[in-house]
């Protein structure tokens, strides 16, 4: 039993005694991304000769650019490595979420540099080096990390190579989303951040990773939604060229994976035939009435029980433990239009989880940030004890239905998974404390 003078901590312990069948590294990671992250001027000293935050498609920061005083949006590492601490945790890769006011810091503590709640020690931090590829210059003189910024640790490259979303056009965005108003206040904040990429420019960027890289196993193409048409093309034909063009030019070097809507089973097929291997067709929350109110224009456009039904055909193109549908975790509790009970939010979202699980589809799920400028508005995330019944749903349906780690995540386990966003794949095969 560990004594510390924190009400923070104290909760932070209550909630790590409470559940004895998930990590504790899980269960701190999943209170960090929910609570963000507050940096010391020495920490963010030291992390601008690392890996930067690339603000690979949303902030996932809980305050606006404008609010950072010490000029966090461009001296942050993209994410955190934690390990040893009052809890001795094995290594955890944690995704970086700026909040000044979060209990949870980055400083230096003894002349190292640690995580810290409420000054109590929770390990020694690493950053991630910056990787070689990243000294290539572009031709056109863009920054290659706004082109094809790498996360995970270097596992996964991340081409958001539509940087706006066409459900903003008629307010009809998902609630929890900031990709337009992001793209704005980056803009605005001076920093290089393409609207829409260009065939061309991707393909260069992935051939000095091709050159100079041996981490990255993975690449994820995506970007907003397409309702009307881009550059004259609907949305399968706007991300297919990509896919095809990354296919012809780099066959089978990376684990190819795709998120965008869910498809007609026949662009499905197109997908799969342009060479993406894993397809995220991501529902956001479950259930007709939240889908609703969370996704109003994927309810307009697709429709719920569409939407879920073109996933399950989805499966019949890439195989069922290739289609990994994402779910915002914690958004189904948000204030404004949320469940109140965590018992009701977690009954809800486990049926959809035993709905997909219990068809060889496994869904994974993101961690709610409430960013200030989604429509959601600032508030607090979901409780801590939210996820990590979560995480105990997710960890059981998984284990009920006997399925495979899903593909393109790396290795799974506490200590070794690389999916900084959520702790889903490091509780896979924990059997408890
Ligand atoms: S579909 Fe929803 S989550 Fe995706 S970019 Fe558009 S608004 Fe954001």
């Amino acid at each position: 039993m560990i004594s510390v003078n924190s009400m923070e901590a104290e909760i932070l312990i209550e909630n790590i005694e409470n559940f004895p069948n998930l990590p504790k590294e899980a269960v701190i990671k999943q209170d960090v991304l929910r609570r963000g992250l507050n940096f010391s001027k020495d920490a963010l000293k030291i992390a601008t000769g690392y890996k930067p935050k690339d603000y690979f498609i949303f902030t996932f920061d809980l305050v606006q650019l404008k609010e950072m005083d010490q000029s966090e949006n461009l001296k942050a590492p993209e994410e955190i490595r934690v390990k040893g601490g009052v809890f001795g945790l094995l290594q955890t890769i944690i995704s970086v979420r700026i909040n000044p006011d979060s209990p949870y810091k980055v400083e230096l503590q003894e002349g190292i540099l640690s995580l810290t709640i409420d000054g109590v020690n929770l390990g020694e931090v690493e950053y991630h080096p910056i990787p070689d590829y990243y000294k290539s210059e572009m031709v056109n003189g863009k920054p290659i990390g706004e082109i094809c910024p790498v996360i995970e640790w270097g596992y996964l490259l991340y081409l958001t190579v539509y940087r706006m979303c066409q459900y903003f056009n008629k307010s009809e965005q998902c609630q929890f989303c900031d990709i337009n108003t992001n793209f704005v206040q980056q803009r605005k904040a001076g920093r290089s951040y393409t609207g829409i990429k260009s065939v061309e420019e991707i393909l260069e960027a992935l051939s000095y990773v091709d050159e100079f890289d041996t981490t990255a196993k993975a690449y994820t193409l995506t970007g907003g939604s397409v309702i009307e048409d881009l550059q004259g093309e609907g949305e399968a034909d706007f991300y297919l060229r990509f896919a095809e063009a990354i296919n012809n030019k780099f066959p089978n070097r990376w684990i190819a994976k795709a998120v965008v809507q869910a498809w007609k089973k026949e662009d499905c097929q197109r997908l799969k035939d342009a060479g993406i291997d894993i397809y995220h067709p991501n529902y956001e929350v479950w259930g007709k009435e939240m889908f609703a109110k969370i996704c109003p224009g994927k309810e307009r456009v697709i429709g719920f029980e569409n939407w879920i039904e073109r996933v399950v055909q989805s499966a019949e193109v890439f195989g069922a433990e290739s289609v990994i549908p994402n779910f915002v975790g914690g958004v189904e509790m948000n204030k404004v239009t949320g469940f109140k009970d965590i018992d009701e939010a977690i009954a809800s979202t486990s049926e959809g989880l035993d709905f997909f699980m219990s068809k060889g589809i496994t869904p994974r799920f993101t961690t709610w940030c409430p960013e200030p400028l989604a429509a959601l508005g600032p508030q607090e995330s979901a409780p801590l004890e939210y996820f990590c019944k979560l995480l105990l749903a997710w960890k059981n349906t998984f284990e009920k239905y006997e399925l495979p780690s899903p593909k393109g995540y790396g290795e799974p386990g506490v200590g070794k998974a690389v999916f900084s966003v959520s702790a889903f794949m490091d509780v896979i095969g924990f059997e408890g404390r």
